[in-house]
């Protein structure tokens, strides 16, 4: 597989861009996901000009408005020129599976950013980056996390999930769909799914059981929408052990009772969080594989992402 495009704040790779000069280099992605991903870097502050060293900027609510202006100098007013920023970036960066922020940044942040009041009182943190938050709108079936979050051991592993299946429907399916082969992708996805999201996995199965007239485009992008969706709920110890409890059933004939208790238990003990997945997951698929069906071999719940990333070596919340 291609090394896949993703789009990543540029002090997140070590670079000294920040207001002070430093950077907020991310050993994860640095050191781990970049063997398997090829970083897009931006960093919409130095794009608009403001230099490095560069005086803090903020948010502050003005008029019942967000808008980013500089914490001393608050004639200073980067709103628009960080949002014209992400408006070129969402479309220099069509191809991208998936998108890094820092964390905390007037720019960048997604998640809880502080926000001030004209006289310099915070009020809530409920903010978003004014560069980030326009990116988003205008590229919502991006996968997006903070740098920060990514310590999370479900979120990092959600996040990743999401952007290789977003690689995959590029790679294979983006260009060129018909409605078999939309079938056909969707099947690999079946299990995966079931272990995210038990309601999407049937909505997903009744939308792909009607396909109407509509333009094959337009359901390639639906359905892109609703697998997307359906990824972005956590993968929970609950979801995980639903999934192989159901690919267990395939081998009601073809192991012995002894077979049958080991990989129950197995399975069992993953779900009340004593080992991580990859425990019972070897053993299931050690059976199955013996099978020889190819509906079952090709399914992405195996392994969503290189085994190397290390993401299912860890006991998820419940
Ligand atoms: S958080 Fe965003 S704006 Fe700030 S230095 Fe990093 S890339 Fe630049």
């Amino acid at each position: 597989m291609s090394k896949i495009p993703i789009g990543v704040s540029q002090c997140l790779l070590g670079e000294p861009v920040r207001y002070d000069g430093g950077h907020k280099r991310n050993r994860y992605l640095t050191d781990v996901l970049s063997s398997h991903v090829e970083f897009r870097s931006f960093c919409p502050e130095l794009a608009i000009g403001l230099g490095v060293p560069r005086k803090p900027i903020r948010l502050i609510v003005t008029d019942g408005q967000d808008r980013i202006r500089g914490v001393e100098n608050s004639d200073l007013d980067v709103t628009d020129a960080l949002t014209k920023e992400a408006e070129d970036a969402a479309s220099n960066m069509q191809d991208i599976c998936g998108y890094v922020f820092m964390q905390n940044s007037p720019s960048c942040a997604v998640f809880g950013l502080k926000r001030y009041g004209s006289n310099g009182q915070s009020i809530d943190s409920r903010g978003q980056g004014a560069y980030a938050k326009k990116f988003m709108e205008l590229m919502p079936l991006i996968p997006v996390e903070e740098a920060g979050r990514l310590t999370d051991a479900g979120l990092r592993e959600n996040f990743i999930a999401r952007i290789f299946a977003l690689h995959d429907w590029r790679q294979n399916l983006q260009n060129d769909p018909t409605a078999k082969k939309i079938i056909e992708f969707y099947s690999r996805y079946k299990y995966q799914v079931m272990a995210h999201h038990v309601p999407s996995y049937f909505a997903i199965g009744k939308f792909l059981a009607n396909l109407s007239d509509r333009p094959i485009e337009q359901i390639n992008n639906e359905f892109i929408q609703l697998l997307m969706t359906a990824l972005g709920h956590k993968a929970t110890r609950k979801g995980n052990t639903n999934a192989m409890m159901h690919l267990r059933g395939y081998l009601k004939l073809h192991i012995n009772k002894l077979e049958k208790a080991e990989l129950s238990n197995s399975i069992e003990t993953y779900g009340k969080g004593l080992v991580p997945i990859v425990v019972p997951l070897t053993l299931l698929k050690h059976y199955l594989m013996t099978l020889d069906n190819p509906y079952l071999k090709n399914q992405t719940f195996w392994a969503p992402y290189p085994d190397e990333l290390g993401l299912r070596n860890f006991v998820l919340e419940e």
